[in-house]
Order: C-alpha cells, then sequence, then structure tokens
C-alpha cells in the first residue's frame, strides 16, 4: 500500500469490496508507522546482503549504476520536492546494493513550530535543509561512502540506464 502510493480512500475502496469494515485515516497512518520501520529495515538488511555479494563478486572493486529521483518533478525552475531518493546497483549481481532517501519536510516538526511548540515525540524523518536539486548528489555521495566504509572501493560510476544497454556488455 506504501509503494503503491494508495491512500485511505484507495484501501476503503478495496476493503469495502472485500466486505471488510473500513479503517480511519488515523489508524490507518498509526499501522502505516508500525510497519514503516520494519520495512526499512528489511530494506537495509537487502541492501547490506546484496552489497557484500557484490563486494565478493568483483573484489571488493565494484560497477555500480546509480539513478535517483524527487516526489515532484524538477524540470524548469520548479527544484522545490520535499523529498528525493536515490538507488545503486551493482553490475555484477543487477541488484540494489544501497538506497538513500532526503526529506526536507516533516508535518509534526512544522504543525510544532507554526504553534510554537516543542514537537512531540517522534521518529522524525527529516534529514535535510539544502535544495531538491543538492539531493542527487548528495545521496550519491553518502550511498558511495557507503562502500568505502565498507572497506571497498567504486571504480565506474555509471548512469541508471547502463546496464541495461547491449552496448555496455558487448
Ligand atoms: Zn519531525
Amino acid at each position: 500500500m506504501i509503494n503503491g502510493g494508495l491512500g485511505e480512500t484507495h484501501i476503503n475502496n478495496m476493503l469495502a469490496a472485500l466486505n471488510i469494515p473500513n479503517i480511519i485515516e488515523k489508524s490507518l497512518k498509526d499501522r502505516e508507522r508500525e510497519v514503516g520501520v520494519h520495512l526499512e529495515e528489511m530494506a537495509e538488511e537487502s541492501c547490506r546482503k546484496q552489497l557484500h555479494e557484490e563486494i565478493r563478486e568483483s573484489d571488493g572493486n565494484l560497477t555500480v549504476s546509480f539513478d535517483g529521483a524527487w516526489q515532484k518533478r524538477g524540470t524548469g525552475h520548479a527544484n522545490n520536492s520535499l523529498t528525493g531518493h536515490a538507488t545503486l546497483f551493482g553490475e555484477k549481481t543487477q541488484k540494489c546494493v544501497s538506497y538513500a532517501v532526503k526529506v526536507k519536510n516533516c508535518r509534526i516538526c512544522s504543525g510544532a513550530k507554526a504553534k510554537g511548540v516543542p514537537p512531540r515525540k517522534h521518529r522524525c524523518q527529516c534529514n535535510w535543509s539544502g535544495s531538491a536539486k543538492a539531493m542527487e548528489p548528495a545521496m550519491a555521495c553518502e550511498m558511495i561512502q557507503g562502500i568505502i566504509n565498507e572497506g571497498s572501493r567504486v571504480l565506474q560510476y555509471l548512469s541508471a540506464t547502463a546496464f541495461l544497454s547491449p552496448s555496455f556488455y558487448f
């Protein structure tokens, strides 16, 4: 549901079709927060496993493919997306070896700031204060530093479509 971008209306339509009682938005958000923590842990564990596999298969000299994106279109003069995400794929395994997410805004923090009170205890996702355009290079550096921290090095850094191109292999 989270990855599909579905909200309360969509999930309640599906529940109605299944003759299951609806869920209110607050309950849905609470469950989302509970599940989100575990989804992140699973994603990190999966990336860690694939990174070690990639390091083993490439003898520590990795070729990686990178791509990043924003939640909001960044063409023209609008580079004001509040979130950005990026992934790094290994050449040998063709699997995701790292990912990064940058979040510029938190509703709980900004709500508290508007009221002039300290924010309630929450798992704040806010980790970026620069421009949306600067998110992508920052995420690339962060992920490559993660590989270096594992004792390996990145020999080649390619655009996302490079592995899909037949000219890369022949
Ligand atoms: Zn926050």
